[in-house]
């Protein structure tokens, strides 16, 4: 193994063994996976007061529960209190789409999940997952059941292991992909999900397998992007070490070419690559950008290559990317003469009855395949083209737009104070508001060029406001009465893809929650006026 420190990191590839702080201590102790048996044999008869709190607040994150924030409490307490008054008595349950593909029937059983389980809420997140909301112990081992007799689970839906893998929303019916990425997202589900040789990684590890660069690839652990290679043909370019929290950073090539058959190999390598010499030691210091930033691509491809492929890679050229807004909202062509229409709903906000109710308006108009995309949004494939308008009205009617504002489409916002823990302002509702507002104050603007709007409720950046063109992270702000009150503070002009960049940090602009709408307006207006022929709003 190669030495790079001699600091105690908690890396264990140099012997650092020893569990630094207390996530390493209980994941030590016992594999988290194993929490399930306890779902299903005690804590799911005795109840929540039955809830040790490191499986409640640990290991339960790796079957997709978090308890859910108690109603009431304001965000500007969040900080102060115990984790006991925080926690209410009900989960939140991701579910994994990987690939974020779901056949209409595997729809239709969320649905009814969250319908009889879950209050009827359900959340499309920017990761392609589905969240439920009020969930019960009680319940869980039955909702495992249902999911999992369609092929839906919620393993490793959290936690420090490997989450969903994003995948293209278009795979295998786009006319712009030359190879179709997905029978490699199926194997590493199927190989690697729910190994215990991964299962214990220093934070959590993302991915992103792709032919087109819809996948926010600059933002993951690793990406897998498509490439045409001169001698070799189509294959991936590898990117390591993105994320975004309070220490962003964009994704670094290894500068090598993986054919498909090679990506779950390959895939493996990174992640034990990161189990072993992954700083363990300050969780904020965990995730594997830091290390791919102090040793450099170059060094993480040698090591990758020498100590788990036991090869060298080729070397391959550098992904093209030629669009960078690919939400695939609206009517669009497939290979085979059908259409794929992507709808809107608001922040991914959707419900049980309405995923139902898509499900059979999709079965409808005689499609069974529905795919989440990483913005927040629903497409419906394989659409015969005289069933299209027929499948955009009724969408409209349970609120699921094919041809929305330009608001619509670009606001996106994590789930915040309603649900999560660590929130300290509310952002789904007020995208809501926010996006009504807008509606009606701008819709008059004639924008050729979008202007995406993502909140989050505090600085983790679930909603990805370093790469919004307006970008607002929560946090309490003091009016000109010297009242404390839910605002944000802003981030301008970020992007990704052809407009790869941070969204700049003004100081000064900082906004109530309340002046929101004015604040956008005035901004979004004085570019309108001043922009100059296709100038974009990160110029
Ligand atoms: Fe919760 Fe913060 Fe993530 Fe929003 S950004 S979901 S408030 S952790």
């Amino acid at each position: 193994m190669t030495a790079v420190t001699t600091k105690n990191e908690g890396q264990w590839a140099l012997h650092q063994r020893e569990p630094l702080n207390h996530n390493e201590e209980f994941k030590a102790q016992d594999d988290a996976l194993n929490v399930r048996a306890r779902i299903e044999q005690i804590y799911s008869q005795e109840g929540f007061a039955s809830i040790p709190g490191d499986d409640l607040r640990g290991r339960m994150r790796w079957w997709g529960l978090y308890t859910q924030r108690r109603q009431g409490i304001p965000g500007g307490r969040t900080a102060s209190l115990p984790p006991e008054e925080l926690d209410d008595e009900y989960f939140m349950m991701r579910v994994r789409i990987d690939g974020g593909a779901l056949t209409t029937e595997q729809l239709g059983v969320i649905g009814a999940i969250s319908t009889e389980f879950g209050r009827d809420t359900a959340d499309i997140t920017d990761r392609q997952n589905i969240q439920l909301h009020w969930v019960r112990i009680e319940d869980v081992p039955t909702i495992w059941q249902r999911l999992e007799a369609v092929g839906l689970q919620t393993t490793e839906a959290c936690g420090d292991c490997p989450r969903v893998v994003l995948g293209s929303p278009v795979a295998g019916v786009s006319a712009e992909e030359v190879l179709d990425a997905s029978p490699a997202i199926d194997e590493i589900i199927a190989r690697y999900i729910g190994d215990q040789s991964i299962s214990n990684l220093p934070r959590k590890f993302k991915t992103a397998i792709s032919w087109l660069p819809d996948t926010v690839p600059e933002i993951n652990d690793v990406s897998f992007v498509g490439v045409v290679h001169p001698e070799l043909g189509p294959g991936f370019d590898v990117l390591v070490g993105g994320g975004l929290s309070t220490n962003p950073k964009f994704a670094q090539r290894l500068g090598a070419f993986v054919t498909l058959e090679e990506v779950p190999e390959v895939w493996y390598a990174v992640v034990r690559l990161f189990r072993d010499y992954g700083y363990r030691r300050l969780r904020a210091r965990a995730r594997l950008k830091f290390l791919v930033d102090d040793w450099g691509a170059a060094k993480v491809r040698e090591v990758i290559e020498n100590e788990y492929l036991g090869r060298a890679l080729p070397d391959g050229p550098a992904a093209i990317v030629e669009e960078t807004r690919y939400d695939h909202v609206g009517v669009h062509d497939q290979t085979d003469g059908n259409k794929y229409i992507g709808f809107a709903p608001i922040s991914g906000r959707v419900s049980g009855d309405i995923l139902s109710r898509v499900a059979a308006l999709a079965e409808g108009v005689g499609s069974h395949r529905v795919r989440l995309t990483p913005h927040q949004k629903l497409l419906v494939l394989d659409v015969a083209p005289e069933r299209v308008q027929q499948l955009i009205t009724q969408m409209r009617a349970i609120g699921l737009e094919a041809e929305p504002s330009q608001w619509r489409r670009y606001t996106m916002a994590c789930t915040g104070l309603e649900f999560c823990k660590l929130a300290i302002v509310d952002t789904k509702q007020r995208s809501m508001d926010l996006v009504a507002e807008l509606e009606q104050r701008l819709g008059h603007l004639d924008l050729d060029v979008p202007v995406a709007i993502h909140l989050n409720g505090c600085p983790n950046s679930c909603a990805r406001i370093q790469t919004a063109d307006i970008g607002l992270k929560g946090q309490i702000v003091t009016t000109a009465d010297g009242e404390q009150v839910e605002g944000f503070q802003v981030h301008l002009g970020g992007g990704l893809g052809l407009e790869l960049g941070w969204g700049r940090k003004l100081r000064a602009h900082k906004v109530t929650s309340a002046e929101l709408g004015d604040y956008v307006e005035r901004i979004v207006g004085n570019f309108a006026r001043e922009r100059t022929d296709r100038e974009r709003f990160a110029d």
